[in-house]
């Protein structure tokens, strides 16, 4: 008993504040995909690259939209690998609880 109290001691506390403290992701996680509309050229590539099909392309009142659902989204990397213009970043950010589905939706648009 006596021994693992000093080991306890002397190791320290192993534990993290999170969530009152935000935890950093380590470098290199498959955290929430982000869109990018500066570097967007609408091309559809990360659409067809998708294997959950969670993003998609529409075209309508003049303008283009792109939007990817962060629900179903597997975190695989592939819209951010076939993205010819860096326009998808796999971010660090792992907080994606929801209430609603339409929370979990975000758009980039341009004008045609
Ligand atoms: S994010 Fe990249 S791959 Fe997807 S439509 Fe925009 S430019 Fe094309
Ligand atoms: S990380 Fe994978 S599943 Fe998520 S949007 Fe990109 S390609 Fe689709």
């Amino acid at each position: 008993m006596f021994d693992i109290l000093k080991k306890t001691l002397e190791t320290g506390s192993q534990t993290t504040k999170y969530p009152q403290i935000p935890d950093i992701a380590p470098a290199g996680f498959r955290g929430k995909p982000e869109l990018l509309s500066e570097k967007c050229t609408f091309c559809g590539k990360c659409t067809t690259a998708c294997p959950p099909g969670v993003i998609w392309l529409a075209e309508g009142d003049g303008e283009k939209i792109l939007t990817l659902s962060y629900c179903g989204c597997i975190f695989c990397g592939r819209c951010e690998e076939v993205c010819p213009e860096g326009a998808i970043k796999l971010s660090g950010e792992y907080e994606l609880a929801s209430k609603t589905k339409e929370d979990l939706l975000t758009s980039i648009r341009r004008k045609t």
